[in-house]
């Protein structure tokens, strides 16, 4: 038996949700996810996946994890501080340190829960967080769970981030000062002005936390953002995902050792979940090292990037200002860019539209994410199908 309360709750909510058609209906994947992807008995050409190195099918991942699977068994069994912490998990996280040029690292579950872990650990009651307003969501839940003033400035607007720093700083009214930014810009595939960001932050004494999920493995020759613009030494909280360009899940915190040890004894997520399953970890070490060993990766995704950019723009799309393989493919009307991507599903390319309210109105846009695992063939193909469908759709595309 159901609350009735909660059903008419439930019911209502969904109800609206399906008339303004932000419902969405998630595809059933047969099979894993890589280049392509089947969708019943149809194969698609696959441009929504983070999995920018093409990592995820990758068989020295697989292999690696196998062996683990062997070794150590399917579970972790436990919270890491309670059953004490297995050898390969303090392998990665010096192999994450050592990636991101610092004295340490911490390694979680998903990088959704690190951000949760990691702002709540540090920031309390009397601090303040300026939040840049297109940080992810798993920032501004993190921001949440603290009990200091949240501060949003307008989207990578340095003169904005300047004014509020050092109002928060003059009204005398908080201890610690955070800033906070994704490195690459999800919806935009714009780049964080991190020298920018560091020079504010030294005026005006802010902790400085990037969340890296988009850059690390893409950037700075696969190191990151950070890496990119040689601000190693400057950033105080390196995040980074697992889950994206390393092709299997987790996400980290790297930074100075006073940071990471405070996080293994204040974190809620490192100190009441369980620990990340050995042969994931061991899956995550093996990309690591295939990164540390090699840029050819990178070259290839960058190289697509490039490709598909190019390509776009020549039938005439506009591609915003991305600086990354994010390339958006704007098409302005949410309903029409809900079409486009119908129908470039129907014709066997699967990118989504991604619309109001999680970009502003007006800006819908079809999200290409190509990765390194794309042969030249599949994006004339995807390229072939966005002209077809532009026809097909018509003038105002
Ligand atoms: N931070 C950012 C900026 C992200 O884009 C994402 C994933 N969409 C996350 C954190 C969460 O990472 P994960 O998928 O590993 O939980």
């Amino acid at each position: 038996m159901s609350s009735p309360s909660l059903l008419t709750y439930l019911r209502n909510n969904l109800e609206e949700l399906k008339q303004k058609g932000l419902y969405n209906e998630i595809q059933v994947l047969q099979g894993g996810n890589g280049p392509t992807i089947r969708i019943g008995d149809r194969e698609l050409i696959n441009l929504s996946s983070n999995n920018y190195l093409g990592l995820a099918g990758d068989e020295r991942l697989i292999r690696a994890a196998e062996q683990a699977l062997h070794k150590y068994g399917v579970g972790a069994g436990a919270v890491r501080t309670i059953n004490g912490t297995m050898d390969l998990h303090e392998e990665l996280e010096s192999k994450l340190a050592k990636f991101k040029q610092t004295e340490a690292a911490i390694a979680y579950q998903s990088g959704f829960n690190c951000n949760m872990a990691a702002i709540s650990a540090v920031m309390e009651a009397g601090d303040a967080i300026l939040s840049d307003e297109l940080n992810h969501a798993s920032i501004i839940d993190g921001c949440r769970l603290t009990k200091a003033k949240v501060i949003r400035y307008k989207h990578s607007d340095m003169a904005d981030l300047e004014l509020q720093a050092k109002t928060a700083r003059e009204s005398g009214q908080y201890n610690k000062i955070m800033v906070i930014t994704d490195g690459v810009f999800s919806m935009d595939g714009d780049i964080a002005k991190l020298p920018e960001i560091v020079e504010i932050a030294e005026r005006y004494d802010l902790i400085t936390y990037v969340d890296d999920a988009h850059g690390s493995g893409v950037l700075g020759k696969g190191a990151g953002t950070v890496k990119h613009f040689g601000l190693s030494d400057k950033i105080d909280f390196q995040i980074g995902t697992l889950s994206k360009a390393i092709g299997v899940v987790g996400g980290y915190v790297a930074g100075r050792r006073e940071l990471i040890d405070w996080l293994k004894v204040r974190s809620r997520p490192f100190l009441f979940s369980t620990a990340t399953p050995p042969a994931i970890v061991a899956a995550c070490i093996a990309a690591l090292d295939i990164l540390t060993n090699s840029t050819d990766l990178q070259e290839k995704l960058w190289n697509n990037a490039a490709y598909l950019r190019n390509g776009l723009t020549q039938l005439g799309f506009q591609t915003g200002h991305t600086e990354t393989p994010i390339i958006p493919c704007i098409i302005g009307d949410e309903v029409l860019t809900q079409r486009f991507s119908k129908e470039l599903f129907e014709a066997g390319v699967y990118a989504k539209a991604i619309v109001f309210p999680t970009v502003p109105k007006g800006t819908g846009r079809i999200r290409n994410m190509p990765t390194a695992a794309h042969t030249t063939e599949m994006l004339d193909q995807a390229l072939a199908t966005y002209e077809r469908v532009k026809k097909q759709i018509g003038a105002g595309v």
